[in-house]
C-alpha cells in the first residue's frame, strides 16, 4: 500500500458533504416532480467539491486552472441553453467521451510523473497498487472515450445506426480484452512505457470494436452503459489521485449507470451480456419488416375526424413518442386532452421506457406541459387497458408500438415489449408521411390495419388542428 498524505479533516468533511449532496441529487432525479431540486443538490455538491480541491491544493498555475474552468463553464452554459431536447442522447455520449479522455489524461500524467503524484518511491518505481489502479483507469477511460465517440456519431446521424458486423468479431473482441487484462497484470511487474501505451492503444481499439456492431435499437442501453464506465474510470483515477470526492462520485455514477442499464435491458427484453458483446439480434436488421409498404392500403384521416372520434369515446389512451418531442407538441397535446376531459372522456398517457431518445424523455416533456402525473402510466401498468379502450392516439411514436417486436424474429426490435395499441377499437396514428420510419428503421403493420386511421402531418400542427376542431371551430 502506498501511503496517502495525511488528510485535512475539513477537506474530508467537505468531500463527505458533497458526496451526500450527490446522493440526494440522484434521489431527487428519480421523479420529474423533484428533479429540479435534485439538480440543485448536484450543483451545490459539485461546487463544494471543486472549491475544496482548489483551496486544499497548491496550484502551480492558478491562472491556467481558473481559465480552464471559466472556458469549460462558458461552453457548458451555451450548450445547455442551445441543445434541443431531442439531441440530448448525443450530448450525453459526447460528455462521456470527455470523462473517458480526462481519465486517460490523468493516468498518463501520473505515469509520466509518478513522484509528483506521490505514487512512486524515490527511484521512480510506481507502487504496485497504483499500477493496478492506473492500468484499469486507463483501460476503462480509453474504452469509454472511443466507445462514446462511436455512440455520438451513430446517435447524431454522422454514422449509420445500422450494426457493422466484422467477421470473427467475438473472437477478435475476446482476444483483445484478454490481451488488455494480461498486460494490466504484467504492468504490475514491469512499468515499461511499451506496456502502458499498448494497454492504452488496445483499449481505444476495443471501445471502437465493442460499439460498432450495436444497432440503433440497442443504443439507449449503450449510452447508459458508457455512463457507468465513465464513472468507474473516474473512481479509478480518484484512487490514483487520492481524492475521495472523485472516488465517491465515480462510484455513484458507475453504480447508477449500471442499474439504469439493467433496468433498460429488462424494459427492452435484452440480455445485458448480449448487448455488451455487441450485435446480437441485429442480424438482417436492414431488411426486416420492409416489404412492399408502398402497395399496402391504408386509411387517411383529418383533424376533424380525429376530434369527432375522440370526443365520442369513453376511453382514450395517448401514446407519445420521438415525433412529439421533435415537434414540441406536448402543450397542444395537453390542451387537446383537457378539452376531451371536459367532454367526459377518460384520458390516459402510456409511456414506453424507451420512447423518444433518452430515458424519461416523454415524462420530462409531459411534466413541462403540466400533464398531471396521475394520468401518466408506465407500459406494464397500462398495456392491458388497450383492449378495452376506444381510441389509441399515437403521436410521433413508432417502434414502441410495432407489433413485429412480438412476432417477427428477424426484426431488430424482436423481443422488446411494446405498447399493444393494435388492440384498441380505433387507432389514430400521427406522423408526417407514410415513407418515414422509426429509429429502428422498420415498417409498422399497425398503419395498415382496418381500425387504423393515419393522420399525416406535423405532430404539433395536427394537435393544434384537433384542438380547434374540438372547440367547434374547424380549421
Ligand atoms: P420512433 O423513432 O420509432 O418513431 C418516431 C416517429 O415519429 C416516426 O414514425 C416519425 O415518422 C414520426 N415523426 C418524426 N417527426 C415528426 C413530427 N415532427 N411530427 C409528427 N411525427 C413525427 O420513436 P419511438 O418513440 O416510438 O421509439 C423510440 C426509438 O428510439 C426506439 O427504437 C428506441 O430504442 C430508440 N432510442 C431510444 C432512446 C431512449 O433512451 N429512449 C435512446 C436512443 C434511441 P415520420 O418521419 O413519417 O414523421
Amino acid at each position: 500500500m502506498h501511503e496517502v498524505a495525511a488528510v485535512n479533516p475539513w477537506e474530508a468533511l467537505a468531500y463527505l458533504v458533497s458526496g451526500v449532496l450527490f446522493i440526494l441529487a440522484l434521489r431527487g432525479l428519480s421523479s420529474p416532480a423533484s428533479s429540479r431540486r435534485g439538480n440543485r443538490y448536484g450543483m451545490a455538491g459539485m461546487a463544494i467539491a471543486v472549491v475544496t480541491t482548489l483551496v486544499t491544493h497548491e496550484l502551480a498555475n492558478p491562472i491556467e486552472v481558473l481559465g480552464a474552468i471559466a472556458i469549460g463553464a462558458v461552453i457548458g452554459v451555451v450548450m445547455a441553453r442551445k441543445i434541443a431536447m431531442t439531441a440530448m442522447p448525443q450530448l450525453v455520449a459526447a460528455f462521456h467521451s470527455l470523462v473517458g479522455l480526462a481519465a486517460v489524461a490523468v493516468a498518463a500524467a501520473a505515469y509520466l510523473n509518478p513522484i509528483a503524484f506521490g505514487i512512486a518511491d524515490a527511484s521512480g518505481q510506481i507502487f504496485t497498487v497504483s499500477r493496478v489502479e492506473m492500468g484499469l483507469g486507463i483501460a476503462i477511460g480509453a474504452i469509454t472515450f472511443s466507445g462514446s465517440v462511436i455512440a455520438f456519431l451513430k446517435l447524431n446521424g454522422n454514422m449509420s445506426g445500422a450494426p457493422i458486423m466484422l467477421p470473427l468479431r467475438h473472437l477478435i473482441n475476446l482476444g483483445t480484452l484478454a490481451g488488455i487484462l494480461g498486460l494490466v497484470a504484467y504492468f504490475t511487474m514491469d512499468q515499461s512505457p511499451w506496456v502502458f501505451w499498448t494497454v492504452t492503444g488496445l483499449s481505444f481499439v476495443i471501445g471502437f470494436l465493442l460499439i460498432i456492431p450495436i444497432g440503433g435499437a440497442d443504443m439507449p442501453v449503450v449510452v447508459s452503459m458508457l455512463n457507468s464506465y465513465s464513472g468507474w474510470a473516474a473512481a479509478a483515477m480518484g484512487f490514483t489521485l487520492g481524492n475521495t470526492a472523485m472516488i465517491i462520485t465515480g462510484a455513484l455514477v458507475g453504480a447508477s449507470g449500471a442499474i439504469l442499464s439493467y433496468i433498460m435491458c429488462k424494459a427492452m427484453n435484452r440480455s445485458f451480456i448480449s448487448v455488451i458483446a455487441g450485435g446480437f439480434g441485429a442480424d438482417d436488421a436492414g431488411a426486416a419488416g420492409g416489404g412492399s409498404k408502398e402497395q399496402r392500403p391504408w386509411k387517411p384521416g383529418s383533424a376533424d375526424d380525429a376530434a369527432f372520434l375522440m370526443s365520442q369515446a369513453e376511453n382514450v389512451i395517448i401514446v407519445p413518442g420521438y415525433g412529439m418531442a421533435v415537434a414540441q407538441a406536448q402543450h397542444a397535446l395537453r390542451e387537446m386532452a383537457d378539452l376531451l376531459k371536459k367532454e367526459g372522456v377518460n384520458v390516459k398517457y402510456a409511456i414506453h421506457p424507451v420512447a423518444g431518445r433518452m430515458p424519461g424523455h416523454m415524462n420530462v416533456l409531459l411534466a413541462e406541459a403540466n400533464v398531471p402525473y396521475d394520468e401518466v402510466f408506465e407500459l406494464e401498468d397500462i398495456n392491458n387497458e388497450f383492449a378495452q379502450c376506444d381510441v389509441a392516439f399515437v403521436i410521433g411514436a413508432n417502434d414502441v408500438t410495432n407489433p413485429s417486436a412480438k412476432t417477427d424474429k428477424s426484426s431488430p426490435i424482436y423481443g422488446m415489449p411494446v405498447l399493444d395499441v393494435e388492440k384498441a377499437k380505433t387507432v389514430l396514428f400521427v406522423k408526417r408521411s407514410m415513407g418515414g420510419v422509426g429509429y429502428a428503421g422498420v415498417d409498422n403493420d399497425v398503419f395498415y390495419m382496418d381500425q387504423t386511421m393515419m393522420l399525416l402531418g406535423d405532430a404539433k400542427k395536427m394537435a393544434d388542428d384537433i384542438v380547434k376542431a374540438l372547440n367547434g371551430g374547424g380549421h
